[in-house]
């Protein structure tokens, strides 16, 4: 997109606007509660409406998931926001060398002004106003791209952030891709995208341009890891619950299982009972998501043919007919075993409810594998044993890791969450989300009492001395 078509010409305007009202005044700190309070009504008076919402933009959204997966971990993200902001605001002390005694040293985190967020479509809320939460918390105006997936969405977030927070403040921006590639050529002062790995390299590309700095959140493939000799059913309960949330599209859902041999089939058996346990049926099932288009759909069925082809074993977990499932756009959790290592399955971001299984002799075996692949963004481990989970952890570095569950780590407020390596670069949610929305301003005040004379010059043998 060329700077002077009309579109980037109305998105730079916008963020002119938006420069302007930053350089009037920086928020205090009533200002930011106001505009947080406005994010918690966008959420708290409006479930209803993004339930329908998101059930327009998949065809079929489990409205639980909904709350349970956007609407909760949002606000929740919000309220500690408002608890903690006093605190996150203040300027902390910082040791001052014994040379400069008693001059004072503190740290001041300032706004750094219009923030740029794009969203990608599969929790559009969530990932829209968590990190819309830290970039006003920080009191910095934004600007949000919506994904061109998610348009029902797209539209109630602009309709409702210019209702509670006003035009001075957000703006939220829906499109198609020449859209989205013109905002990621304005020159904001912070840019955090999340999306895929792909997409993420050219973001930063344009980033760079303007010397933007960049917050990347994208994906890849998460390995859970199942310890020899741990309790594969209760794994296994977890495994069909983060794999099956909003029905594998999910950046952190584990995208394969390795596992020790002999526990093979235990867990094989424990994963048929849960998933029949979890949505005993699919098709009509209000509480089973749908795939978001069938450009995803063919995608993942394309992956799954080619794996069945190449010689993997393909289970899938249902026994509806797949004339009715097609029709309603879903995918049971299927299965896929001995697939070889180029097939798309096993070198691809999966993001759909197929679930490679791969057996393992030794635990080193599986931590190998692992350490083959991209640095994931989320690394799950099922064992009880604590030096071997050291191991593990010492073996591994991963975006996050989740120790005998799936997901649960990405609605702790109190953590960072955000990539390493493929899986991207930097941190938000709570206090680290302030801090990446913030220029952490070094401040040293000299005092009164200080003895100056021996940093300048005429410099003295003293110095000349100390220096030696
Ligand atoms: P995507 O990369 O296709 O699109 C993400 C957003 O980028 C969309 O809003 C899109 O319009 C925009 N976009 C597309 N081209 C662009 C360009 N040239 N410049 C600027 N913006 C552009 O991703 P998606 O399909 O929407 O989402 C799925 C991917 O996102 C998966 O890889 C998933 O793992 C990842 N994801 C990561 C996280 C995380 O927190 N790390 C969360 C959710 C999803």
């Amino acid at each position: 997109m060329k700077a002077g078509s009309p579109i980037a010409d109305s998105l730079r305007a916008s963020l002119a606007e938006l420069q302007q009202h930053a350089a009037r005044a920086r928020p205090d700190y009533a200002t930011r509660q106001r505009w947080l309070a406005g994010l918690q009504c966008i959420v708290t008076e409006h479930q209803a409406e993004w339930i329908a919402a998101l059930n327009a933009d998949f065809g079929c959204r489990s409205a639980v998931e909904t709350r349970l997966a956007e609407l909760f971990p949002a606000l929740e993200g919000i309220s500690l926001a408002r608890r903690k902001l006093k605190d996150w605001m203040r300027p902390r002390r910082r040791g001052v060398s014994p040379w400069f005694w008693p001059a004072r040293a503190e740290v001041q985190p300032q706004p750094l002004g219009v923030a740029g967020i794009i969203v990608p479509w599969n929790y559009p809320v969530f990932l829209a106003l968590g990190p819309l939460t830290s970039a006003l918390a920080a009191g910095n105006r934004a600007m949000l791209k919506m994904s061109e997936l998610s348009p029902h969405s797209g539209e109630l977030l602009a309709r409702l952030c210019e209702r509670y927070l006003g035009r001075d403040v957000v703006r939220v921006v829906n499109g198609g891709l020449d859209v989205a590639a013109a905002f990621g050529n304005l020159p904001f002062d912070h840019l955090l995208f999340t999306g895929s790995t792909r997409v993420g390299r050219m973001v930063m590309q344009a980033a760079a341009a303007n010397l933007t700095p960049v917050t990347l959140e994208l994906g890849g493939k998460c390995p859970l890891l199942i310890a020899p000799g741990v309790d594969v059913a209760r794994a296994a309960r977890s495994v069909v619950a983060g794999k099956l949330l909003n029905a594998g599209q999910t950046c952190v859902a584990p995208d394969y299982v390795l596992l020790h041999a002999a526990d093979r089939d235990a867990f094989v058996a424990a994963v048929r009972r849960a998933a029949r346990h979890a949505y005993p049926r699919l098709a009509d099932n209000p509480d089973y998501t749908a795939i978001i288009n069938r450009q995803h759909l063919e995608r993942l069925l394309a992956w799954r043919d080619d794996a069945r082809l190449r010689g993997a074993r393909v289970e899938a977990l249902c026994d509806e007919d797949d004339t009715s499932l097609l029709a309603a756009c879903k995918l049971p959790l299927t299965l896929i075993e001995q697939a070889p290592a180029d097939a798309a399955v096993m070198r691809e971001e999966i993001f759909g409810p197929l679930l490679p299984i791969i057996s393992y002799q030794q635990l080193d075996e599986a931590l190998a594998h692992i350490q083959r692949h991209p640095r994931p963004l989320a690394l799950y481990l099922f064992d009880n044993d604590r030096s071997r989970i050291a191991h593990v952890l010492d073996a591994t570095l991963a975006g996050g890791v989740c120790i005998n569950d799936t997901l649960l780590h990405v609605v702790q407020d109190q953590l960072p969450f955000g990539g390493v390596g493929g899986s991207g670069m930097g941190h938000y949610h709570g206090y680290e989300g302030f801090v990446t929305f913030s220029k952490l301003l070094p401040v040293f005040r000299q005092s009164r009492l200080a003895g100056t004379a021996l940093t300048r010059p005429p410099y003295g043998k003293v110095v000349q001395g100390l220096l030696r």
